[in-house]
């Protein structure tokens, strides 16, 4: 009872912090800036340094009304959600998992996701550094649940299926989505990736259809598939009972 309570506590904090961190890294590694030039944070409005109290997950937020304390410019909305997404989904790997590996690789997992389904909604890309975080966690999670062959197995099916709808679609598709599935395979045993793929697929078509009726869309514009992806394998980790 003490040990859950603890361990809910620290992977909310621990949540919060990251995705604090996770929010610069959204915001710089797309734009080229350094991480640690310049080191504090700064508003992208006005350029503004912002001090440590400017700083505080989700509470700075609400307390300045989601304004900048110095030009008064609106603060993006995304950067409480993604502390607020990132705490939720380590407090729920907390809970769930069994043994301390299995929720680090949870949480790398979901890390991964959350960069990857902001940066790819906001310039349609999926950068490297996530996907490495995500084959990471994928490994750690196959060597925890002792399946490590089979998830090698999956991760390559994976890999292959969505090279070949790469190479059929020409533009619907980038390759960093063929990346992204293929370590996200990892954390699967071959049967799951049909419950990974059908429900990245519905849950893509659901997103698609008000572009397409809209006229927003045809057929060849590009879909940010990566948030699609983390949603439908993780659906497929429960599904499949692996945890
Ligand atoms: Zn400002």
């Amino acid at each position: 009872m003490w040990y859950t309570l603890i361990l809910s506590v620290v992977s909310v904090v621990f949540g919060l912090v990251l995705g604090s961190f996770y929010n610069v890294l959204i915001y710089r590694i797309p734009r080229h800036i350094s991480l640690v030039n310049p080191k504090r944070s700064f508003c992208p409005a006005c350029g503004h340094q912002l001090k440590w109290s400017d700083n505080i997950p989700i509470l700075s937020y609400l307390l300045l009304r989601g304004r900048c304390r110095y030009c008064n410019a609106r603060i993006s909305f995304v950067y409480p959600i993604v502390e607020g997404t990132t705490a939720v989904l380590f407090l729920i790997a907390a809970l769930v998992t069994k043994d301390i590996l299995s929720m680090v690789s949870l949480w790398m997992l979901f890390s991964g996701g959350i960069i990857i389904t902001v940066i790819d909604l906001q310039t349609m890309m999926i950068p490297d550094f996530a996907v490495v975080i995500t084959a990471m966690g994928g490994f750690l999670w196959a060597f925890a649940n002792q399946h490590v062959i089979l998830s090698l197995i999956s991760a390559v099916i994976g890999f292959g299926i969505f090279l070949i709808i790469y190479l059929v679609s020409k533009n619907g598709m980038g390759f960093g989505d063929v990346e992204y599935f293929g370590a996200l395979g990892l954390y699967l045993l071959p049967y799951d990736l049909i419950w990974a793929v059908l429900f990245a697929s519905i849950s893509a078509i659901i997103f698609t259809i008000p572009m397409l009726l809209r006229k927003k869309a045809n057929r060849k514009t590009r879909v940010p598939f990566g948030p699609f992806l983390i949603l439908g394998v993780s659906i497929a980790i429960f599904l499949g009972g692996r945890i």
